[in-house]
């Protein structure tokens, strides 16, 4: 297993080098784990004068897979658009033709009070969010602002999927459910959208081929009312890049905690790029706070979706689960009455659980 491993900024080296204690132990009990590391981001930037370096592409594209901490922090604000962290990670994105983001929101019984929901709505909650990546309105031509023959100003973006992207996506939703509960719902826009009246032509084709998945249909407006409402009747919700992107940060709330919550991003051979769902929260870095649990999660994901490896999945996501029955907390989780404690020692808990 090759994996390049770019912690980038803020509490990016943190939460990295917590989820590497756990790549080592692995390595320790006999797994066979190469790891190199490079910059990206604002490290990149200040290493290369660039946020993603061509050696880190490079080491990138040679990899397996890719485990990256976050990017972006104050000193980098100022920047012009093309050097900013944030480039770095949408850059790589593309590099890699990384073209689907799973987005996994699940709430551990030991955690079910940080949800601002009711406990009986989200308790037990695993759900999956498929966000197709590359496509839809975020990448469509033509775009811009333009003056009307009246002299009016008018922006202006264009929604388009094509057959073979709906398809490629589809597939992937249809493959993740058959692992998991064997639900998929297809959220689009078909009532109003061309665009979506396509997608939603292009799924029922793909859904023929997996007859073992129960397969729905939902109005995106509907799914976001159902997200809050019952999130337990999902299990994978299939959706293409806007949607998804306003979806999946709906249900990572669901959970309460950001620093619980993996992600992965793969391309068409399932190699990945795994990170947490948060940010470099510079407003905690270098305090030794942070939560780790969230880069240890997307280590989890992937050995289950890269190395095709459920039993270490299983396993590092067993010893996490472990920890939080011990009590044992960092501080965006802690409640009254359980052991705070900070990032490395979380990671080193987790170690000892594994
Ligand atoms: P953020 O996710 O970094 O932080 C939001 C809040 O959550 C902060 O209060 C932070 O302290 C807290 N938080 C986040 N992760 C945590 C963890 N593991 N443990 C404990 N608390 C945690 O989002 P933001 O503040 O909007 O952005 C900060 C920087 O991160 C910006 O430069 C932004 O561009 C960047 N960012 C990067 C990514 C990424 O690398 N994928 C994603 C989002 C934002």
């Amino acid at each position: 297993m090759k994996i390049a491993v770019l912690p980038g900024d803020g509490i990016g080296t943190e939460i990295v080098a917590q989820a590497v204690k756990v790549l080592e132990a692995l390595r320790k009990d006999g797994e066979k784990i190469e790891l190199e590391y490079a910059h990206i981001g604002g490290a990149g930037y200040d290493a290369a004068g660039d946020p993603l370096p061509e050696a880190t592409l490079k080491l990138s594209k040679e990899s397996d897979a890719v485990l990256l901490g976050a990017v972006g922090g104050y000193q980098y604000d100022t920047l012009a658009r093309p050097l900013r962290p944030e480039q770095g990670l949408l850059r790589i994105r593309k590099g890699l033709g990384l073209f689907a983001n799973l987005r996994p929101a699940r709430v551990y019984p030991e955690l079910v009070n940080a949800s601002t929901l009711r406990a009986e709505v989200v308790s037990g909650l695993d759900i999956l969010i498929l966000r197709e990546l590359t496509g839809d309105i975020y990448f469509g031509q033509p775009r811009g602002i333009r003056t009307l023959d009246s002299g009016e100003r008018q922006g202006f973006d264009t929604m388009h999927y094509s057959e073979s992207e709906v398809r490629r996506i589809a597939h992937v939703g249809y493959q993740i459910a058959l692992k998991r509960n064997k639900k998929l719902c297809s959220v689009d826009k078909a009532n109003v959208l061309d665009t979506s009246m396509f997608w939603r032509e292009i799924v029922t084709e793909v859904a023929k081929e997996y007859p073992q998945v129960e397969t729905s249909h939902m109005y995106v407006d509907n799914a976001a009312m159902q997200l809050v409402r019952f999130p337990k009747q999902f299990d994978v919700i299939l959706t293409g890049n806007i949607f998804g992107d306003i979806l999946s940060d709906e249900a990572s709330m669901l959970t309460g905690s950001i620093g619980m919550l993996p992600s992965a991003s793969l391309d068409s051979n399932n190699k990945g790029l795994y990170e947490p769902s948060h940010g470099s929260a510079p407003d905690i870095a270098g305090k030794d706070i942070a939560n780790p649990l969230a880069t240890i999660l997307s280590v989890a994901m992937m050995m289950q979706y890269t190395f095709g490896r459920a039993d270490v999945s299983q396993r590092i996501e067993t010893a996490v689960h472990k920890v939080l029955h011990q009590g044992l907390r960092t501080g965006d989780i802690f409640e009254a009455g359980m052991q705070k404690i900070g990032c490395s020692a979380m990671g080193d808990a987790v170690v000892k659980a594994l």
